[in-house]
């Protein structure tokens, strides 16, 4: 037989503190780049975990933070769970209803608020209603001047704290760690708990070569927001194995991000495709030395496949595609070849490597579509089922656990192919599907082929309803500066690839397209948007 220990997070900040003293993290702040070392990180963890409680934090209580990824973001992302405590991230761009709504929902006791978001809680602060204090994360010595009461300058609170803290030793692995609610496109957010033991399992997986591989090696950017999704769980994992953490801090730009990789030789980052787009703009304006970078992760929303190309062919960095939710925290499948699939050409490999990939070791999927499971022809397709050891078991407190959460299996809400070597295709969110006669057209295939044009710059399709064929695809799409298509040029360049009655029926060009707060494009907006526009 083999020992329990139980899975914690303190393990992780414990280990760093050891094992990497001098390693450290670098965070982008608003007065300049902050360098700190684990052995910096690990004090300033203890003493703010100190703090915390004598504010009154006691095991199990909710602490929101309301923060950009920086260092002290960070400090939060251990001081809270490693004290017993839970870590609620919110996400800053929520409409301010669903920001007072998920605090009041998830009873955060504390606010940990970076000074320029302030007002987002001036805003709501009279809804709230489990707040107690609101601690502000500033650059400055000082507290801004604020409606919020009581008010704690974070720094102050780190210099009070004891560094003699001691971690309780006593944490069940399944006691709650942290909370994030899911960006909700119709109702309120929904919210997912992780414990720690499934924090610890899937830094464990992110680990993995075969999946993303992080190590100590690494100097690793988290670009995806801390409030989604645990920036992916870059944040768990780097401290855990003593990885150089970049945090890019407020308001960064694709110049920023460059920058950071030039500057401070980033050899992993992951992000959602727009920042992925953003980043070829500013690549191909300026010239920055990104070669540090061993690879890139990109997930949350489909990567169109000449984004795939163009890192990988023009700037010679492997682009993994990876698929995952907040409910799954989040990594699922990652595009990693299999070493007899190296041998195919470049368009055969992209073609793979376009799809989501593979499963990681210790999840198990089904994929469920009209006549039970699927076969695994690459066509046939079906709604995808996962479970696993870091896959939420049902939404915090919310009666709509029951339609995602059944039999031991949550129901993703996405369809997906699978092809005979395993590889898993999103094909499209079930409600982005585009139903037309009877057949389905996906949404994300039509978007990536038009996004490859040379002078697109963005494309969505989505649904518009149809008297005959139910439903037809209408594109929107926005130009590169200072290029130039017609619609026939587009329709004409997207015939070779589809069966005809899969081209839009119309594609309008757009100066933007509308985002979800995770940098998505945001189809019900876009799908009001076009009635409008089509009634005009
Ligand atoms: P939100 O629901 O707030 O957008 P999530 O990040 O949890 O936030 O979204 C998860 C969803 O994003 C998945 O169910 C899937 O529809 C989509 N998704 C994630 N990764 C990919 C990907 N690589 N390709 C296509 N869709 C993806």
């Amino acid at each position: 037989m083999m020992m329990q220990t139980p899975l914690t997070m303190t393990q992780m900040i414990k280990r760093a503190e050891k094992f990497f003293p001098k390693k450290q993290v670098i965070s982008r702040t608003s007065k300049g780049i902050v360098r700190l070392t684990y052995k910096e990180i690990a004090e300033r963890t203890r003493r703010l975990a100190d703090s915390l409680q004598k504010l009154g934090v006691e095991r199990g209580d909710k602490v929101g933070t309301l923060a950009w990824n920086t260092h002290r973001h960070l400090e939060a992302y251990l001081a809270i769970p490693c004290s017993g405590a839970v870590i609620h991230t919110i996400n800053i761009r929520l409409a301010p209803q669903h920001i007072s709504y998920i605090i009041n929902h998830a009873e955060d006791k504390i606010l940990l608020i970076d000074a320029d978001l302030i007002p987002l809680i001036e805003r709501c602060k009279d809804e709230l209603t489990s707040v107690k204090a609101f601690v502000i994360m500033t650059d400055e010595d000082e507290l801004p001047e604020t409606s919020l009461s009581p008010v704690y300058h974070y720094e102050q609170l780190i210099a009070s704290g004891s560094n003699d803290y001691e971690y309780p030793d006593n944490i069940d692995e399944n006691e709650p760690a942290g909370m994030c609610y899911t960006s909700a496109t119709t109702g309120n957010p929904k919210g997912v708990v992780y414990t720690h033991r499934s924090n610890v399992l899937h830094s464990m997986a992110l680990g993995m070569a075969d999946s993303i591989g992080l190590s100590e090696k690494d100097v690793a950017m988290a670009i995806v927001p801390m409030f989604h999704a645990n920036a992916w769980g870059l944040p768990f994992a780097g401290v855990w194995f003593g990885t150089t953490l970049v945090m890019p801090g407020p308001y960064f730009t694709p110049k920023i991000l460059a920058e950071l990789i030039e500057e401070e030789k980033v050899t992993f980052s992951a992000g959602v495709p727009t920042i992925w787009l953003g980043m070829l703009k500013e690549l191909e304006e300026k010239e920055y030395d990104i070669s540090s970078l061993r690879a890139v992760l990109c997930g949350g929303s489909a990567a169109p496949k000449f984004v795939i190309r163009a890192f990988e062919q023009k700037y010679n960095i492997p682009f993994l595609h990876g698929y995952g939710m907040t409910e799954t925290s989040p990594l699922v499948v990652v595009s990693t070849l299999k070493s007899y699939q190296e041998e195919l050409s470049y368009e055969e490999r992209l073609d793979l490597r376009a799809k989501q990939g593979i499963l990681v070791p210790g999840l198990e999927i089904k994929i469920i579509g009209q006549n039970g499971e699927v076969a695994w022809d690459g066509k046939e397709m079906g709604e995808l089922l996962i479970r696993g050891p870091w896959i939420a078991s049902e939404y915090y407190k919310d009666e709509r656990t029951v339609d995602a959460f059944r039999d031991g299996w949550l129901y993703t809400g996405d369809v997906v192919t699978i092809d005979e070597e395993g590889f898993l295709n999103i094909v499209d969110r079930t409600k982005d599907l585009i139903k037309s006669g009877g057949e389905w057209i996906s949404s994300i295939d039509l978007e990536n082929a038009l996004m490859a044009h040379e002078a697109v710059f963005e494309a969505a399709v989505v649904a518009v309803p149809h008297e005959q064929w139910q439903e037809r695809p209408i594109a929107c799409v926005v130009l590169k500066e200072n290029k130039q298509v017609t619609k026939e040029e587009l329709l004409e360049f997207l015939a070779p690839q589809f069966a005809k009655w899969w081209l839009p029926d119309d594609i309008l060009f757009m100066d933007e397209i509308p985002k979800t707060s995770v940098g998505k494009f945001l189809k019900r907006a876009l799908r009001d948007q076009v009635q409008d526009e089509l009634q005009k």
